[in-house]
């Protein structure tokens, strides 16, 4: 008996996934170990699965022996699949009567496309379900020890894309009402903009030493953690060659990871 079939065999209610039905469903960052027992379920059920380029290769190992993995994303410099292109596939293997799994990195709703594939689904009458994954965000806080919020520090926290897709430009976004709100800001898709972004934060009144952190490939064994300041983080992360993809977070919650390393230094595991 596999981990699996042992889990489903004392789950009440496991999903099943029908012919012809789509399942949007999250692949976390990278660790198979942030799955959603539904998203497993789905990797296990699924005759196709449709997936982009952040989904980890550990995830993919999940999938039923049986299945058929189609790449479909962007990739870097690479041209890739458009939108149209993907929900279109998605809505043929569907009328074709076959179990489509579309999983995707993180959350397939936080900066995914996950809305827009609804939607297509739904114009095509294609019955679909939405599985949650663990976002990017809060996966790369949680690696890092920092909380996203802590009582007495903030109430609230703002998660942000720092560039837009193809198809919505944003250079004109306006940074300084996020930054006036002194919320602790999780940045996504920001590598290539952190100088100009992290200005406007400045000249909207963030101070230059509010504490910075970047997490780049957050629960994957290439993970790294570089923590500075708004001022100095954009240098540091080209001297030190941080790479997509990674997580920003720029806030005082980011003090508390020294003071969680310091309290927990004796008893935390070995990194494996
Ligand atoms: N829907 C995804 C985000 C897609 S946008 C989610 O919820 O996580 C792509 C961006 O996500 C990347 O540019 C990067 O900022 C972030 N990202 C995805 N996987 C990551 C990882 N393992 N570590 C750090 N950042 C990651």
């Amino acid at each position: 008996m596999t981990a699996w079939d042992s889990i489903a065999a004392r789950r009440e209610g496991v999903p099943v996934m029908m012919p012809g039905h789509v399942w949007l469903a999250g692949a976390g960052p990278g660790d198979p170990g942030l799955l959603t027992l539904d998203a497993l379920a789905g990797l296990q059920q699924a005759d196709v699965i449709v997936h982009d380029a952040l989904v980890d290769q550990r995830v993919l190992a999940l999938a039923a022996k049986t299945a058929r993995l189609e790449f479909a994303g962007k990739r870097g410099g690479k041209p890739s699949a458009s939108q149209a292109d993907i929900s279109e596939r998605l809505i043929a293997l569907a009328h074709a009567g076959r179990r489509v799994l579309r999983l995707k990195g993180g959350d397939p709703f936080v900066f995914g496309r996950g809305g827009e594939e609804a939607l297509a689904l739904a114009a095509a009458n294609v019955p679909f379900r939405i599985i949650p994954g663990v976002t990017a965000g809060l996966a790369a806080l949680a690696a890092a020890s920092i909380p996203a919020t802590l009582r007495g520090v903030n109430r609230a926290v703002i998660f942000a894309a720092g560039h837009g897709t193809r198809d919505c430009a944003d250079e004109d976004f306006d940074w300084a009402p996020l930054a006036r709100t002194g919320a602790p800001i999780v940045l996504y898709m920001v590598m290539h903009h952190l100088a100009r972004i992290a200005d406007a934060l400045m000249a909207a009144g963030l101070a230059p030493q509010t504490p910075a952190a970047i997490i780049a490939s957050a629960a994957t064994p290439h993970e790294r953690i570089l923590v500075s300041t708004l001022h100095q983080l954009a240098a540091a992360a080209r001297e030190q060659k941080y790479e997509p993809p990674a997580i920003v977070v720029i806030g005082e919650i980011v003090k508390i990871r020294e003071q969680l390393l310091a309290a927990t230094a004796s008893v935390r595991p070995p990194p494996q």
